[in-house]
């Protein structure tokens, strides 16, 4: 199995993208495999020059190593566009025209997480007359490209949070592929980096676990469709563990002691790689020390051997609270 790391280089990482990443290497190193890297540096407007040199000084400070050299997505493109039109040419995915206050407009007013599903406009405009629809993309109107979400439900088993099931055209709804501005949505890139990089073991925060489905789906569909790969294992689903977000919980009681969260300042003030594992440790289930306690949540260090030899996915719980 091979596992990964991805960040997103606009800034200086966060201790819950290490405690992600922590879970990612623990997962893969506990079978003895390895972790790719890769730099998801698609979305241009939030790269940061220099980020991505930032998140491998910080990787290695930790001692969290990859497998060769990371893998830039701004480098993947035209794969991304052979995987648009591949779908395309499926009629799974039609151009909307849409503007954000178009789809607000149309939207029921949301609740809970705020997740926008999209009301399906310019959906209806392209079944009743798809090449008018088309036509009007190709003669430069402004559009993205949205995947067809249909009425389907998809399961899979998380190894943290478990069972899941998603409807598509309810929890995802149809959902970009391609911006409006060109760029390519990170909901398709992951999907081609992780089918063609032979990725079976994804360890991310839960804020992702609704996208799993989305995911799967469009994996399935592009391999059906005979999206090319040329490694041979590259079909094996992934397993999944998301990881509960610690910005409730942990990450309060950080604030409340005024530290700021950044690795720069953590290593600026002086914390060790075996003081920010502990605290990942300790979030992960893998120390006696209990995550609720009052005193310095930097107080338990722990090698990366020791939290090696302590892990299992069986210690690792939904709630962080
Ligand atoms: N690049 C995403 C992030 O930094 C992670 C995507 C993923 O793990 O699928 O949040």
């Amino acid at each position: 199995m091979t596992g990964r790391f991805a960040p997103t280089p606009s800034g200086r990482m966060h201790i819950g993208n290490i405690y992600a990443m922590f879970g990612a290497w623990l997962s893969a190193s506990s079978r003895g495999d390895g972790v790719i890297l890769r730099i998801e540096d698609i979305d241009r407007p939030r790269v940061r020059p220099d980020a991505d040199r930032w998140i491998m000084d910080d990787l290695h400070w930790l001692g969290l190593d990859w497998t060769g050299e990371p893998v830039y997505q701004s480098q993947r493109l035209d794969r991304y566009e052979e995987a648009l039109r591949v779908l395309r040419d499926a009629d799974l995915v039609y151009p909307c025209f849409c503007s954000r206050a178009d789809i607000r407009a149309a939207s029921a007013p949301q609740e809970g997480d705020g997740f926008v599903v999209y009301p399906g406009t310019c959906r209806r405009l392209w079944q009743a007359d798809p090449d008018e629809s088309w036509r009007r993309a190709d003669a430069g109107a402004r559009h993205s490209l949205r995947l067809v979400a249909p009425d389907v439900s998809v399961a899979f088993n998380d190894r943290v949070f478990g069972a899941q099931s998603f409807n598509l055209a309810r929890d995802l709804g149809d959902t970009v592929m391609r911006r409006a501005d060109g760029l390519f949505a990170y909901q398709l890139a992951v999907t081609v980096d992780d089918l063609d990089m032979g990725v079976t073991d994804i360890v991310r925060g839960r804020d992702l676990l609704r996208s799993t489905a989305l995911q799967l789906y469009i994996r399935d569909r592009l391999v059906s469709l005979g999206f090319g790969s040329a490694g041979g294992e590259r079909n094996d689903v992934p397993s999944f563990a998301h990881l509960p977000l610690i910005d409730n919980a942990a990450g309060r009681r950080l604030a409340k002691r005024e530290r700021s969260l950044d690795m720069g300042t953590l290593r600026g003030e002086g914390l060790s790689p075996e003081q920010i594992i502990g605290y990942c440790a300790r979030l992960l289930g893998l120390s006696d020390a209990s995550a609720n306690d009052a005193d310095d949540p930097f107080g338990t260090p722990m090698s990366l051997d020791e939290a090696l030899e302590r892990f299992s996915w069986n210690r690792v719980r939904s709630n962080l609270a």
